[in-house]
């Protein structure tokens, strides 16, 4: 496997493309959105800096992985060539149905398709190829060049082989692979995102401001970054989308979406990406919380 294309630039995207790069893969970064390729290649290339000041990486090695990313705005052109595809376009169900229907038609027979969905089935994304049994899910973390895990979900037609293959290549990109079973949220997201929607529950019922609840998570459960931060992090707006994911799906009242991260998610307050999220990312960077004026 020597050609990967990953559809998508954006937080995940652009992190899963200078994994692969960074191992020496060639990458075709894929992005129906001009501004947002930009962006992810500025964001690989500043990230890659960091590794180079920390010493973790040559400036030679830099330009190499650089030079592995070609970027493209077209699906069709992009992975021609492409062993293995990794989705990691917008959460949501349409689109990815959409995305995989051309991806059937436009790879060879021999690709293996991934998705990065933090939630969605991937057997209801297996059924929009011929291919079923070559659909999987590979679940990066973010940040994806130094989150360690890969949750590798088999959707219900998943081959023995194509799994196989998939963790190896995990293991290839210096991650640890862990193989789940293919239910709404998986594990990972089962667990944190109750968690960070009980975080805004518990502000929006004003049991305690923004910082309060970060400070009493992190000081008082080690967790590196409180909750809060972390929504921030990944987006409210991929947040919200896996509660819905997991409320449609187990059809349970407890994974109901607090009405505060509606709001803030319809107001475009949608984390780091947007500037503004429970913390403000603005030009200062100073993470001072906005979040107050919603409660009103
Ligand atoms: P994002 O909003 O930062 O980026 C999504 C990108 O997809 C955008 O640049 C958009 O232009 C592009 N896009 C939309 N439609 C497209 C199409 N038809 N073809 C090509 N590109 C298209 O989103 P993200 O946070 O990077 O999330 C991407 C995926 O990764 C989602 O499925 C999400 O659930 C999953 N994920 C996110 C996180 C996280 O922390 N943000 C973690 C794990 C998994």
């Amino acid at each position: 496997m020597k050609n990967v294309a990953v559809i998508g630039a954006g937080t995940m995207g652009n992190g899963i493309a200078h994994t692969f790069a960074q191992s020496g893969f060639k990458v075709q970064l894929i992005d129906v959105n001009d501004d947002a390729l930009r962006k992810g290649v500025q964001t690989i290339s500043k990230n890659l800096d960091r590794m180079v000041a920390k010493g973790k990486l040559t400036d030679a090695d830099k330009l190499d992985t650089l030079g592995n990313i070609t970027t493209f705005t077209n699906i069709t052109e992009g992975v021609e060539y492409a062993s293995l595809v990794v989705e990691a376009a917008t959460e949501n169900v349409d689109l990815k149905l959409n995305i995989f229907k051309q991806l059937n038609e436009a790879c060879p027979e021999d690709t293996i398709l991934a998705t990065n969905t933090s939630s969605i089935s991937i057997t209801q994304i297996a059924a929009a190829t011929a291919r079923p049994d070559m659909v999987i899910g590979m679940h990066f973390m973010n940040p994806v060049p130094i989150m360690k895990l890969v949750e590798i979900i088999r959707g219900y037609n998943t081959s023995d082989a194509v799994t196989g293959t998939i963790v190896e290549l995990s293991k290839t990109l210096g991650k640890e692979p862990v193989i789940v079973n293919d239910y709404p949220g998986f594990v990972a997201n089962r667990i944190l995102m109750p968690m960070i929607n009980e975080s805004i529950e518990t502000l929006y019922n004003n049991v305690a401001g923004v910082r309060d609840i970060d400070t009493v998570m992190k000081l008082g459960m080690a967790h590196p970054m409180g909750p809060l931060q972390l929504a921030d992090f990944i987006g409210l707006d991929v947040c919200l989308s896996i509660l819905n994911v997991m409320y449609e799906g187990f059809k349970n009242p407890k994974y109901a979406p607090c009405p505060l991260l509606v709001n803030m998610v319809q107001a475009g307050k949608l984390g780091v990406k947007s500037g503004e999220g429970f913390y403000d990312y603005s030009e200062s960077r100073k993470a001072e919380h906005v979040s107050d004026q919603f409660l009103k």
